[in-house]
């Protein structure tokens, strides 16, 4: 269903000739120009140029807008991300979450919709409850997807108990948060009604939402609609009201259909024909419950009326004592629903899961269909992109703030202009005082004993850091998860640097080249190639520095950056400007190189790091040898990153550290045996 949206979006655009779409206009050079068209268009462009200058600081900023093509690729929206797999014949998918009723589950759902991206979802969306208590909430997640999970959202929003001022923030604080795409809705009757009634001030049918939406917020919004296949089963008049119902919407401006969910496949087919008939030719997108639980599917199917086919029930209520079974059964009962639905002469490539915010029935059923996701969909850039409008265009971010997104977004949400992916663009405005910003720990006291334990000696804290490289540990002050699975391929060799005194907090291995679609490296489009600079950071004493300096600058290829609480800088860099050290190489696109080390970030990103292991300390006692011990640390050691420069040579960047290590613990021996 997006799909058709996409198409017609990009046809309107063409027709319009909306500067944005440069590259639109070339594919489409067989369409010949008037004067008059040609002139429109070039006002057009003109105008956007002139538009988005203003809004720049200098000039240099506003290049891009010229060149275009790099900062385009990336922000592809969803329509134009479906638009892309259906040029490439490819399936995709959606899935839908409710908000759920309690702190405790939002948290966990929204780390579940964080690990569910890894199934490739092209979008989800959120439901909205009728008028109770949850409905603000959807706006909340409808937020946290898009800036910080970063992931597109379509937001439902009904009618129900809604006077036209509640659709109207719920709008407002949608646009807000970059989301673009509605479900529009009449709405459930709220719990504990029979009956749907009207609110005062408020609207009566989804038509009359439809038409505030197009009428208040212009092309801002794509709308969906439900759709009923089961109004297949209605009298014949009735069907045609119905029909013409649905058509009247699509009129007042509506993009896609999001049906109800259905095991009747059959029904489901007529259905889409008989729609197609009464000439809707809007995407329309199969509603797919996956089958859980026996007790879920009676429970579901009951409440939405579902006709259940009699080739469902002979398979599973046999085993319907046992829900594995029922799960593995109704998995393949499914699949088989939507094999049919996307082999039929419908035009449909795009299935909507309902989740019913479970993760394994949906796994289970893409599994079984072998629907793979798309590391372009899972990851367009090497770090999670924010979809706020402010947020959408940023293509490139210092690698310091690599395991702490929400911290890097907090201290940047001010700011006017972000790097948008070219190396003299990317000085960066003030990161501002770190008061203010709420850099904490994530967690609490207690997960931090039960985590870290009470250190006593620099061998107890070098073993937590050894321990977290080789994912022994789940987190760090400095890192809220377990490394990334990148970190596996030099988890050995930054284990033993800790085990010799380097404390690591972030790291990243050399890459020559690997496919963009490597399960480990991959990111952004398709038959491109990765690359990456070696990168360490670390904590140190001033000792152990002085043993690691000369044998970094026998190598040429090395540059470094070493900085004290205080803020002393030291490095053998010859340029302040920044040192890209992931960049991608794609078919047609300019290079991209989304994350860089730069003098100016990294003393920002110091203050922090330090103050993150202060706030550890003090979860210790006052007079405690654990707070002592972190607290000298983190007076003492020197903040130090490295970049190897030569990507070539994946082991050359730990040489340095093996030898000023040993060297180390040869002069400590005799200390330590007391001598
Ligand atoms: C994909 C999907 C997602 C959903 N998500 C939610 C959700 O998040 N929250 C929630 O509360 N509910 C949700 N629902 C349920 C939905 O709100 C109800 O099924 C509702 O009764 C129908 O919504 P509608 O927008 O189609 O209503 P409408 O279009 O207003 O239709 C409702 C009734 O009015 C009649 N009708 C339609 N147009 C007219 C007209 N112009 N004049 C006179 N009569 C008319 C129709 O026959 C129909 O019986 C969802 C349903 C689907 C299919």
């Amino acid at each position: 269903m997006l799909l058709l949206a996409i198409l017609s979006w990009s046809v309107l655009l063409k027709a319009r000739l909306v500067p944005e779409q440069p590259e639109e206009k070339s594919d489409n050079g067989g369409i010949p120009l008037s004067a008059v068209e040609y002139g429109a268009a070039l006002a057009c462009i003109f105008a956007g140029c002139w538009e988005y200058m203003k809004g720049c600081k200098d000039l240099r900023s506003a290049i891009p807008f010229f060149r275009g093509t790099n900062v385009h690729f990336i922000i592809m929206s969803v329509l134009q991300k479906i638009e892309q797999q259906s040029k490439d014949g490819k399936v995709w998918w959606s899935f839908e979450y409710f908000p759920p009723r309690t702190a405790q589950g939002l948290q966990n759902l929204l780390d579940r919709i964080e690990r569910m991206r890894a199934l490739g979802p092209e979008f989800i969306d959120i439901t909205w409850n009728a008028g109770g208590r949850t409905s603000e909430l959807t706006s909340e997640m409808v937020k946290t997807c898009q800036s910080l999970i970063g992931i597109e959202t379509c937001m439902h929003l009904t009618c129900t108990n809604m006077p036209k001022e509640k659709v109207d923030i719920a709008l407002r604080e949608a646009k807000q948060h970059g989301c673009r795409n509605v479900l529009a809705l009449r709405g459930d009757p709220p719990a504990g009604k029979e009956e749907w009634e009207a609110v005062e001030g408020g609207f009566v049918h989804g038509i009359d939402l439809v038409k505030h939406i197009r009428k208040n917020y212009g092309d801002y919004f794509d709308i969906a609609i439900a759709g009923f296949p089961q109004h297949m089963l209605l009298p014949k008049e009735e069907l045609e009201q119905e029909m013409n119902w649905l058509k009247e919407k699509i009129d007042a401006g509506c993009n896609f259909i999001f049906t109800q969910m259905f095991y009747d496949v059959e029904i489901f087919i007529k259905w889409v024909h008989c729609v197609r008939e009464h000439g809707i030719t809007i995407p329309i997108v199969p509603g797919i419950a996956p089958i859980q639980t026996w007790n879920g599917f009676m429970r579901a199917t009951s409440l939405a009326k579902t006709i259940i086919p009699q080739s469902f029930l002979d398979v599973l209520e046999p085993v319907k004592n046992d829900d594995e079974q029922v799960r593995k059964l109704g998995t393949k009962l499914v699949a088989e629903m939507c094999r049919r639905i996307l082999a039929e002469p419908l035009g449909i490539r795009g299935l909507h899961f309902y989740t019913m915010n479970l993760e394994k029935g949906t796994k289970m059923l893409l599994e079984e269909l072998n629907l793979v996701p798309r590391v372009e969909t899972i990851k367009p850039l090497p770090w999670r992109q924010s979809l706020t409008p402010s947020r959408r265009s940023e293509t490139i971010r210092p690698i310091f703030w690599a395991n702490r997104t929400k911290s890097y977004l907090s201290r940047t949400e001010n700011w006017d202009e972000y790097p948008n992916g070219r190396f003299g663009d990317s000085r960066s405005p003030a990161y501002g005082e770190l008061d203010g910003y709420g850099v904490w720990i994530k967690q609490t006291k207690e997960d931090a004993l039960k985590l870290w334990g009470e250190p006593k000696t620099f061998t107890d804290i070098a073993s937590l850091f050894s321990r977290f490289c080789t994912r022994d540990l789940a987190a760090l002050p400095w890192s809220d998860q377990k490394p990334s699975s990148e970190t596996t391929v030099i988890s050995k060799q930054l284990a033993q640097m800790n085990e010799l005194g380097f404390l690591t907090i972030n790291s990243q291995p050399a890459v020559n080249g690997a496919r963009s679609d490597d399960k480990i490296f991959g990111w952004g489009p398709a038959n491109g190639y990765i690359y990456q600079k070696a990168y360490l950071e670390f904590f140190v004493s001033p000792s152990l520095l002085d043993l690691l300096i000369p044998h970094i600058e026998r190598d040429s290829n090395i540059t470094y950056y070493v900085i004290n609480k205080q803020g002393d800088l030291r490095t053998n860099t010859h340029s302040d400007g920044p040192n890209a050290v992931t960049w991608g190489v794609f078919p047609g696109k300019e290079i991209i190189q989304p994350t860089i080390v730069e003098a100016l970030s990294f003393m920002a990103w110091k203050d922090e790091a330090y103050e993150l292991g202060v706030q550890w300390a003090n979860m210790y006692d006052a007079d405690s040898p654990s707070r002592k011990l972190i607290s000298d640390l983190m007076e003492n050691s020197l903040l130090v990153n490295v970049v190897h420069n030569d990507f070539h040579d994946t082991e050359a960047i730990f040489k340095p550290f093996l030898k000023a290590g040993a060297e180390f613990l040869a002069k400590s021996k005799p200390i330590v045996n007391g001598h």
